[in-house]
């Protein structure tokens, strides 16, 4: 079988093609970025051991697990991690919060940062790579998940510390910055089942969605500095619910920001001096 009648077949079968031309370099072991290489060479062909991986790799896409689980890795924040189903995908839609907490942390010299609920580690992470100078701590109620952020941190040489914890349960000292992306999707919630292969506990929190979002907005302001901020990830309509959450817990300054797609997507808030 050429390359081009693989892509013919899995066609035939519902993939899109951008999925199927990743599949297929994954199992000719070449890198993702070569997709222009396939094009040019769609005439060669896959040996037996090739083609029956690519039906098998095939099949789990059309079964609806994520790309990044098949490949066993996702990029984020220019980060290449390591991602399976103990953690969530990382989401492009998720550099709107780091992008906001850099700006937070840019006046600040050795800034103490915590990280809620890490999954692969990739908020963390990402900080850590663009302040060095940071303390970055990490948190995860999941041992497995802490596996893999801890592995991610390895793999890329970033010194953040992980602790197994629910929120800010047994977490000491007081941070300059807070940011999650907690679960937020409601249990009732008709897109869980697009989302079937992930850990269902990093993404529903309870009727409205909110819980998890509620618990973190009552722990923060005792474990921040004056004029420390928290920043969380909620879902496409719940920017106004959270900005509420954060004004009754106190927090000045509360505002939210859009992700790629135009979508209030994370919204935060200020400790003030005093309380
Ligand atoms: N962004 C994910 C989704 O709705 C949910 C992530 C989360 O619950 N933190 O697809």
């Amino acid at each position: 079988m050429t390359l081009a009648q693989a892509l013919a077949a899995a066609a035939h079968l519902g993939l899109e093609r951008l999925d199927a031309q990743l599949l297929l370099l994954q199992v000719l072991g070449r890198p993702a970025g070569e997709r222009a290489w396939l094009l040019a060479h769609d005439g060669e062909t896959l040996d037996e051991r090739q083609q029956q991986r690519f039906t098998v790799l095939c099949g789990r896409r059309g079964a609806g697990e994520p790309l990044a689980y098949i490949a066993g890795r996702k990029e984020f924040f220019g980060l290449d991690l390591m991602v399976d189903r103990r953690v969530l995908v990382p989401r492009p839609d998720t550099e709107t919060l780091v992008e906001w907490a850099l700006e937070l942390l840019a006046p600040l010299a050795s800034p103490r940062v915590v990280d809620l609920g890490t999954g692969s580690g990739a908020i963390a992470l990402a900080i850590k790579r663009r302040r060095p100078d940071a303390h970055v701590l990490a948190t995860d109620r999941s041992r497995d998940a802490l596996e893999v952020a801890s592995a991610n941190a390895q793999a890329l040489g970033l010194a953040v510390q992980f602790r197994c914890a629910s929120w800010l349960d047994g977490i000491a000292g007081r941070f300059d910055l807070i940011v999650s992306n907690p679960p937020y999707v409601a249990a009732g919630d008709p897109h869980l089942g697009a989302l079937s292969h992930e850990p269902r506990a990093a993404l529903v929190a309870g009727a409205d969605g909110l819980d998890d979002l509620r618990v973190i907005a009552g722990q923060a302001p005792a474990r921040l500095r004056p004029f420390g901020w928290l920043l969380v990830e909620h879902g496409y309509d719940q920017a106004a619910a959270v900005r509420g959450l954060l004004s009754n817990a106190g927090f000045s300054r509360v505002a939210s920001r859009r992700d790629l797609g135009g979508i209030e997507r994370c919204s935060g808030g200020c400790k003030p001096e005093l309380g």
